[in-house]
């Protein structure tokens, strides 16, 4: 009876790719020493391949290196007369680190980097080659940008676009199999002057924060050179193996699964989190931290994260433009290096549904050129009158900008974590701690007289030490959080590029900075006393803006329904999001570093990103249930009619499997129709003409209710296929095996 289905009689692991290759990681060689860290110390590699200050200070005539540094430090213009001459030491010391060519990197607005290579070499006297390199190619490139998108700012037949050499990033040499180059940090622009990258309107903000923050500073006597905003982004991913990560087209084509059951175990035992990182994980870890510090990129901290197969990487905080640029090098190496452990680096916002997500936590504050961190309330917050006003800002443009924030983190991925229980909701809302709480309380009530302290934290065992205790405990839940001395923005996802948001934050601060200098300068101009008009405006500024401000369980309920009581805006999805791009509140706020019609760009862009994600992600679930998900449950189905076809042929009435093959025919059934219903609103949704933005929402409508359907169905088979059947890796091996 038994037809050319599988027959389990001759069932041979080999036969199932997904057994092939549980086979093959349960063989898999453990020996993944490949770095000699005794001769080598990694605090010897620190900063090798970048051209850094000691380079400089050795390569380049004494003018020309103070004119870069006075640039790096104080992003004062670098007098064009040094470029050539600093061209020319960038290209000896790339060259004598074995560089044959150089590159400028760029941010175009795919949130990805993009470079494009050119020889050092071109062909000299007697038939011999020769390097070189100028002051022109230093400083400019000129890519052709007409394949990058621009969201409209350009017709494609204009495809000129400028690169434009970042002094104030350091530029590094990146080693490759059988190569090296010289990358260089550049903006990218448009032939008319607009920014096509996201590393423009970064540096724009960061100027106009400096801008503000310093008038406010100047209220309180201070004059520094510089203010700069800081970053420290700590990066969330996943391993998975490799051999699983080839059998799963979802993951091949969009980073994260489309079908897949949760796991048996999950992290309800919270045993991953902070655990022995396992010994392949751990020689990946270190060989990327081995990479990245070569690069100057300060990584610090590692350790498991909540979910199974999680972990986190974070380096030491810098200056936002130059976190930026290494936090897209720790993405890049994050998934190089993966690959020469035979492992997988997803960093997708929401690889596996069920499952914890990644963000990048985003922690944010500002900080002068005197090394003043201005985000630091000291131990009396109260009567840290400068603080309590550059505090009280931030607080504001939450409350102002939450919306925008929103957007600032709105992608396809994203929309998976947000609010998915263990991640920030939608709701963009500021947690301060008690001891802030206390003080703004105190504040809107009239005047701060004190700070509640940390004291000592007592532990009970003898042996162990008094520990000075924190004046406010830290919250998991919120999207914005104050810890200590800087705010943590935690909704940013994992495979973001952070300028974005950060343009974002520092536009918004910016403006509500302006708005307290303008009201100070105002009153002591008019003769009121500085701490009077302090007292009043901070009164104001905290009364206004305290719906924002939310201390609680971000995860519960109970939340959701008092921030729309509070008239909180909560985005579910970016479509939701994304036309706050066309209030006028917002654009004025972003004027300091988007032009209207660079705004309009953007939305544009993250529209039909949007849409694309989707579209791929549609076209490759739909492929999956008809390839993978239907012909296993036919064959399951084939064999289970078969026996019970041969329990009949021996005689027995009430054959074993009957119930269970009709339910499963009617699954199956339905998934036909579920994966035709999505084929059908696919092509409509392909062939839909109009806006970006109303074609991204009709992804939204129409699109992703059809996908939650057949994954639904899809994923309720796999709980009843036969095991030897099932072609896809499941959750339990991916997450578990490794
Ligand atoms: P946790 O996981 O407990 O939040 P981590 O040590 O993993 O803490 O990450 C904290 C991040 O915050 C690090 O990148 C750190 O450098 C950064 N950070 C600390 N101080 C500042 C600051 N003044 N500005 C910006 N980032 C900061
Ligand atoms: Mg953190």
């Amino acid at each position: 009876m038994w037809t050319n289905r599988t027959d389990p009689r001759t069932y041979s692991p080999m036969s199932n790719p997904r057994h092939a290759a549980l086979k093959a990681i349960a063989d898999q060689q453990s020996d993944w020493d490949r770095l000699d860290f005794e001769g080598n110390h990694v605090k010897d590699l620190f900063g090798n391949n970048v051209f850094n200050t000691e380079q400089q200070r050795q390569r380049l005539p004494k003018e020309a290196f103070k004119a870069l540094q006075q640039t790096i430090q104080y992003a004062t213009p670098l007098p064009m007369e040094h470029a050539n001459v600093i061209a020319t030491a960038m290209k000896d010391w790339a060259m004598d680190m074995g560089a044959t060519h150089y590159t400028h990197m760029f941010q175009p607005m795919t949130g990805l980097t993009a470079e494009k290579h050119d020889s050092f070499l071109s062909p000299g006297e007697g038939g011999r080659a020769i390097a070189d390199f100028s002051g022109k190619e230093l400083i400019k490139g000129e890519p052709d940008a007409s394949s990058f998108p621009s969201g409209g700012l350009r017709a494609t037949f204009e495809a000129r676009g400028y690169t434009a050499w970042d002094p104030t990033s350091p530029a590094f040499v990146m080693h490759n199999p059988n190569g090296a180059t010289l990358v260089i940090p550049t903006a990218f622009l448009s032939y008319t002057g607009e920014a096509l990258d996201k590393k423009t309107p970064l540096l724009k903000s960061m100027a106009a924060l400096d801008v503000q923050v310093r008038r406010v500073l100047k209220l309180f006597g201070k004059d520094p050179q510089r203010v700069t905003t800081t970053v420290g982004a700590e990066q969330e991913y996943f391993l998975v193996d490799k051999q699983f990560y080839v059998l799963r087209p979802d993951l091949v084509n969009c980073g994260r699964t489309l079908i897949g059951t949760e796991p048996p175990k999950g992290h309800e035992l919270d045993d991953h989190y902070f655990g022995a990182i396992p010994e392949r994980v751990l020689a990946y870890m270190s060989e990327v931290e081995a990479e990245l510090f070569a690069l100057g990129v300060p990584v610090k901290t590692r350790h498991n994260e909540v979910a199974p197969g999680q972990y986190e990487i974070a380096p030491i905080f810098e200056n936002t433009n130059v976190a930026t640029d290494h936090q897209m090098l720790i993405m890049q190496l994050l998934r190089r290096t993966a690959d020469k452990y035979g492992l997988v680096c997803l960093i997708h916002e929401k690889p596996f549904a069920g499952v914890n997500g990644s963000g990048k936590h985003n922690n944010w504050s500002m900080g002068t050129s005197d090394g003043e961190n201005l985000m630091d309330p000291g131990d009396n917050p109260h009567d840290n009158a400068q603080f309590l006003v550059l505090c009280a800002a931030v607080i504001h443009s939450v409350y102002k900008h939450g919306d925008a924030l929103r957007m600032a983190i709105a992608s396809a991925a994203n929309d998976h974590r947000l609010g998915a229980n263990e991640a920030p909701p939608a709701i963009m809302s500021v947690y301060l701690g008690d001891q802030l709480t206390d003080v703004f309380e105190q504040i809107e009530g009239g005047s701060a007289k004190s700070s509640k302290q940390g004291g000592l934290f007592q532990t009970g065992v003898d042996i162990l030490p008094e520990l000075p205790k924190e004046a406010g405990d830290r919250n998991r839940t919120s999207p914005f959080a104050f810890i200590g001395n800087r705010f943590e923005f935690r909704a940013v996802g994992s495979s973001a590029n952070i300028a974005g948001p950060n343009t974002v934050i520092n536009c918004m601060v910016a403006e509500a900075m302006g708005m307290m200098a303008d009201k100070l300068e105002a009153a002591t101009k008019g003769g009121t006393d500085l701490n009077e008009a302090i007292q009043s405006l901070l009164s104001e500024v905290i009364k206004e803006a305290k719906p924002v401000l939310f201390n609680g369980d971000n995860y519960s309920e109970d939340w959701h329904k008092e921030a729309e009581s509070r008239g909180l805006p909560n985005f579910k999805k970016t479509t939701d999001a994304l036309p706050v791009l066309k209030n006028e509140k917002t654009r004025k706020m972003l004027a300091p570093a988007y032009t209207g019609p660079e705004v309009d760009s953007r939305l544009n862009i993250l529209s039909e990103a949007y849409a694309a994600q989707l579209d791929i992600e549609a076209d490759t679930i739909a492929l999956m249930a008809k390839t993978h998900v239907l012909p296993a449950a036919h064959r399951h189905l084939g064999q289970l009619v078969d026996s019970i076809t041969d329990q009949k042929a021996i005689g027995i009435d009430a054959p074993a499997g009957l119930d269970t093959a009709k339910a499963l025919s009617k699954t199956v059934a339905d998934l036909e129709v579920a994966v035709t219903k999505l084929d059908s609103e696919l092509a409509e949704a392909k062939a839909f003409d109009g806006e970006p933005l109303d074609h991204a929402t009709h992804y939204t409508k129409a699109i992703i209710p059809a996908m939650d359907a057949v994954r639904a169905l899809a994923d309720s088979l796999e709980t009843v296929v036969a095991d030897d059947l099932w072609p896809l890796p499941t959750y339990r091996e991916m997450l578990f095996l490794r």
